[in-house]
């Protein structure tokens, strides 16, 4: 059996910048949730997304916790959410004791569909807060979705864990709204094994965080609590692979690209397929390249050939207003997610792919259809 050729896998730099950064936390001791390396992955990542300040976290669903508890969101509050996503972007607005409402996507960009989000907002005119997905490293259309924030008077959250080194218009997802996340999971264009990062240029609501973060102690000789706190601050030697992964993530950019366009040439004409969309103002990171199916035939057809080769594929996310924990919530939009999630399939993207082995998926892909 060949080595399984995976959907996103951690690929550390081939100069092993990584674990000089590590090297360093062990030589100084600083084995901790603080240090050097936590302060300047902070200061890296804020300096490449142009935002000015960020907190680095144990993950990309504690960085939304904090950004809805920053956002003065409480129990019984509204947030408007993406329904195309993963479920992460969600709990949060649970563990809030808040009431999540989810939209559907557009089918031009396959994130929060605009219109969608305005009917939204005139059923639930005291809502507070949206939080915008920018799915598989597409951009959401922002300007129209920032407009309509500001019209309604709600806070804008996006969720960029699928995109960093995305950029909409020229400037940095996940830096157009009062708070953005960003992930470092295992399977993201970057990765630390676990972790993620707040962003917002408010410091004041970033320096609040932090101290969220670490069970908000307050100062003083002893040990004392004003408020509710939580463990959520990224360790010392996990924010060095992150500083690290930042020196080539412009390269998995690079590489991501040189997938999907890879893909695109050999799909793209055949009757049945079609290549997830592109917009003229996008500059995706390509973190995992998606095809529709329109044809007889279906995503599992297309899952379980690649797997009977030692292949990984997956479908789209499950929109969130079909999952069974979430039916109880309420939905505005049509079907655009739903038919994702039908005819959708995640083909491999993992940045250390030859193509070989590209030629062997996609001829794969051809003999199906
Ligand atoms: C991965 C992901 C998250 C969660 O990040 P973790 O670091 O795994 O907690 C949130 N939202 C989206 C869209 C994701 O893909």
């Amino acid at each position: 059996m060949t080595d399984r050729i995976y959907l996103a896998s951690p690929h550390m730099s081939e100069e092993g910048y990584e674990m000089q950064f590590v090297q360093e936390a062990f030589d100084s001791n600083w084995i901790a949730p603080l240090g050097e390396n936590v302060n300047q992955f902070e200061n890296e990542l804020a300096s490449f997304v142009g935002v000015g300040s960020a907190a680095a976290l144990s993950s990309g669903t504690s960085a939304i916790h904090l950004a809805l508890k920053a956002a003065q969101i409480e129990a019984g509050d509204i947030v408007f959410c993406s329904t195309l996503t993963f479920s992460a972007t969600a709990n949060p607005i649970i563990y809030q004791n808040a009431t999540p409402v989810f939209v559907d996507s557009e089918k031009e960009t396959w994130n929060i569909c605009p219109e969608a989000l305005e009917r939204a907002c005139i059923k639930y005119p005291e809502a507070k807060a949206v939080i915008v997905v920018h799915l598989y490293g597409l951009s959401a259309d922002l300007d129209r979705i920032i407009k309509i924030c500001n019209k309604h008077n709600i806070v804008l959250i996006e969720d960029a864990a699928e995109s960093l080194g995305t950029y909409y218009k020229g400037q940095h997802t996940g830096s157009f709204g009062e708070y953005g996340i960003f992930s470092f999971n295992g399977n993201k264009i970057i990765t630390t094994s676990g972790g993620g990062m707040l962003v917002s240029n408010n410091m004041e609501r970033i320096e609040k965080s932090r101290f969220w973060a670490t069970q908000s102690r307050d100062k003083a000789a002893h040990y004392q609590h004003s408020e509710l706190g939580f463990n959520y601050r990224m360790s010392n030697v996990v924010a060095g692979i992150g500083r690290g992964q930042l020196k080539v993530l412009r390269d998995r950019v690079e590489k991501k690209r040189a997938i999907y366009f890879f893909y695109k040439e050999q799909l793209s004409h055949i009757a049945g397929v079609k290549m997830m969309p592109e917009n003229s103002w996008d500059r995706p990171n390509y973190w995992l390249s998606t095809i529709m199916l329109e044809g007889k035939t279906r995503p599992l057809d297309v899952i379980n050939a690649l797997d009977e080769h030692n292949i990984e594929a997956r479908r789209v996310w499950k929109p969130m207003h079909q999952q069974p924990y979430f039916l109880e919530y309420d939905y505005i939009g049509g079907n655009i997610a739903e038919q994702l999630f039908e005819n959708g399939v995640c083909l491999p993207s993992d940045t250390k792919i030859t193509d070989f082995q590209l030629e062997k998926i996609t001829k794969i892909i051809k003999g199906l259809m």
